[in-house]
């Protein structure tokens, strides 16, 4: 097969926060953009056949404060925000998100069973959208109200972002630094991520602290999945997985989406903004967790419009790019489809079924 043919899944992008004039640009998905990294026009160039579509709500008025260390960088978790406001907030961007596949003649489709996204991304030409929740501050601590988000097509929960909620606490952000950063979960968080597993909703554990990932990993019976994060031992940011949780999500057949955040791909942290980052960079990423633990355990989660993506491929129109450079790193056909889109399809059916 030729790479034309080849249409990708991709883990992770914010996408739905760009859209909105609150949050982002304001601009259309139908429209090709300048702005930001990913729109219909350039799904389609990439060859992007679906990806899970977060939502995050943003702290109100709240300044990220990267304070340097002497090594490199430390920042302190923002504070909580409140049920009610993340309620409201993702209602109106699932909204904003039902919307678009309404409005777009079939070219969105918003997939929440496994057999329409094989479909989608098999046998049509259109974009399969997954809902993502990015910390899961909309959902009630009594879960009264998941029921509610998974009728909205809610397939995937992470538990916390990188600051604390009703279900557990975030990483936070230091370089170097481990993810053992803080407590893990609540009791609502535990009892979040049974619920996920009776309903088949994919509990991601991106953001997530060594405590919190090694509740879930004990718990959850589904593959345990990290859908935007890299590799530890290639740069000793708190956010990336270290050997010993490469080991678990290994063994439990789940996979890491591997980020194109210039921050947790670049060896030295980012500290030098100057610095190219070739796209080779990302590919040691993907080689490291090929060689550890095996090439069904690695894909991509490009957190495109959610972080400063490496230039080398600037946005979704760079997807081709990667794929070229995983051959070139000596990948195989049937590898490449399965970092490209194969291992999220596996992960996926295992956990919706
Ligand atoms: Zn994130």
């Amino acid at each position: 097969m030729t790479d034309d043919d080849l249409r990708l899944f991709d883990g992770h992008n914010d996408t739905l926060l760009d859209l909105a004039d609150e949050t982002g640009s304001g601009r259309s998905f139908f429209d090709r953009s300048d702005e930001g990294h990913l729109d219909l026009p350039r799904a389609r160039e990439a060859n992007l056949g679906g990806g899970f579509f977060a939502v995050f709500v943003p702290n109100d008025d709240y300044e990220y404060e990267r304070r340097e260390t002497e090594e490199g960088y430390e920042m302190d978790l923002p504070p909580a925000v409140s049920h009610e406001r993340a309620e409201s907030f993702t209602n109106d961007a699932l909204a904003r998100l039902h919307r678009i596949a309404a409005d777009s003649d079939g070219a969105v489709r918003v997939v929440g069973e496994y057999d329409a996204l094989e479909a989608t991304l098999l046998d049509s030409d259109a974009l399969a959208a997954v809902p993502h929740l990015e910390g899961a501050e909309a959902v009630a601590p009594d879960l009264s109200n998941l029921d509610f988000l998974y009728a909205a097509g809610v397939r995937s929960i992470g538990p916390v972002w990188s600051r604390p909620n009703a279900f557990g606490h975030g990483v936070r952000s230091e370089y170097p630094g481990t993810p053992d950063t803080g407590p893990g979960l609540t009791a609502a968080g535990r009892d979040l991520v049974r619920a996920c597993n009776d309903r088949g909703i994919l509990v991601d554990l991106a953001h997530a602290t060594a405590a919190g990932f090694e509740e879930v990993a004990d718990r959850s019976a589904d593959p345990l999945v990290v859908s935007h994060a890299g590799v530890h031992e290639v740069c000793p940011v708190s956010r990336n997985l270290t050997d010993r949780q490469l080991d678990a999500i290994a063994a439990s057949g789940g996979l890491l989406g591997v980020t194109f955040a210039r921050g947790h791909l670049r060896p030295d942290g980012d500290n030098d903004p100057d610095a190219p980052t070739p796209i080779s960079t990302l590919v040691d990423h993907v080689e490291y967790v090929a060689d550890r633990v095996g090439v069904e355990h690695v894909a991509l989660g490009s957190d495109f419009d959610g972080a400063t993506v490496i230039e080398s491929v600037g946005d979704a129109t760079g997807l081709p790019a990667v794929i070229r450079a995983l051959r070139d790193r000596g990948f195989g056909d049937d590898e490449v489809r399965a970092i490209a889109r194969d291992n999220w399809l596996r992960v996926i059916r295992e956990t919706w079924e």
